[in-house]
């Protein structure tokens, strides 16, 4: 099985090598294919991905990424949208998911949501003009994509037994129409349980009362709004994983960004990519394998131990170490 690593820019090249770590505890046949790119690799060459790249991406089973940095150059496009758009990698799956021992900012860890973003198009369609006095983005809301989407919401919200959430607009932005719509017949005939929610409304709703949602399904940029804002009920954006899930392919990343502010200190938090780790083990249908990684983490955070985002004082390595001992004590 093919595996491309994408450490990418900041703290992507501290928390993928531990993710590594991880992910090498156990003996599967992974050939692993270093891949640069990012605003690093920009710098260096004036590129930031290159066609090859995308093509060797391309003939990856699956990709473990970390984060790159976005600079505000209107030249320069976004590495991840593009591998997203290239590879056509439509589902992106945030949960929102607590962790023993952590207390995010509700007093009970009694929730657990499932967001389901789609990927390709909706505000992120890259259709952009921008003027002196004017400026625009269109947004792309296509029965096609709201379609496979909803589809992948629902077999999510299937195989865990739980309500779907459909996020949207629809009172304002005419184009949510086509979304709610396509989500419900979608949900009706595959015998799922629905309800909708406005997204302003969902944002306070989600805070509040996070043990009412199970699946949320919504668009490009409302769906990752609302992870970030989820991040806040887990505890810290340095615990949240995703996947981005194809037909073929998948492509696993921390939700948090390059953090340059912390980058090069050793202390990121590198349970992000760890969790990415276990939800690509889960893709791979090593679902033992991931349950152990998930059982590691929160057996070395009920211990103390913990990086500064969380109030600690152990270093990405630190952490890491501790919890590789901890899941090779129990493999
Ligand atoms: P980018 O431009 O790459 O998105 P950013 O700084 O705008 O970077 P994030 O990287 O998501 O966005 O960082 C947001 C905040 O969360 C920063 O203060 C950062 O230090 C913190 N943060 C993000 N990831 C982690 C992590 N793994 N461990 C600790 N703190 C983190």
């Amino acid at each position: 099985m093919k595996l491309a690593v994408i450490e990418g820019d900041g703290i992507g090249k501290e928390v993928i090598p531990a993710a590594l770590q991880v992910l090498d505890c156990f003996s599967l046949p992974f050939e692993k294919i270093p891949v640069e790119v990012g605003y690093g690799r920009w710098e260096k060459t004036g590129q930031a991905i290159s066609n090859e790249d995308i093509a060797t991406l391309k003939e990856c089973d699956c990709i473990l990424f970390g984060a790159v940095t976005t600079p505000p150059d209107p030249n320069y496009k976004s590495v991840l949208l593009t591998i997203r758009k290239e590879l056509d990698l439509y589902a992106n799956i945030r949960p929102i998911h607590p962790i023993k021992g952590i207390k995010g900012i509700n007093e009970s860890n009694d929730f657990d949501i499932l967001i389901v973003r789609e990927n390709t198009e909706g505000m992120y369609s890259g259709i952009e003009e921008v003027g002196e006095e004017v400026a625009f983005t269109k947004r792309i809301v296509t029965k096609r994509c709201s379609m496979r989407i909803a589809e992948i919401a629902c077999k999510f919200a299937k195989k865990h037994n739980q309500k779907l959430t459909i996020v949207h607009k629809s009172n304002v932005l005419k184009s949510d129409s086509l979304f709610l719509n396509t989500c419900r017949q979608v949900a009706d005939s595959m015998g799922v349980e629905h309800n909708d929610m406005l997204v302003d409304a969902m944002a306070y709703d989600m805070i509040r009362s996070p043990q009412k949602y199970g699946v949320v399904v919504a668009t490009n940029l409302f769906g990752d709004i609302l992870s970030d804002l989820g991040a806040v009920l887990v505890g810290s954006i340095g615990l949240v994983p995703s996947a981005n899930i194809g037909k073929n392919q998948a492509l696993f990343e921390p939700v948090h960004g390059s953090a340059p502010d912390i980058a090069g200190q050793g202390i990121a938090n590198p349970i992000a990519a760890i969790l990415s780790v276990k939800m690509l083990l889960d893709w791979i249908g090593e679902e033992d394998a991931a349950r152990q990684v998930e059982l590691a983490v929160e057996n070395t955070i009920l211990k103390g131990i913990t990086t500064p985002d969380l109030g600690g004082t152990a270093t990405t390595q630190e952490l890491t170490h501790e919890i590789v001992k901890t899941l090779c004590s129990n493999i």
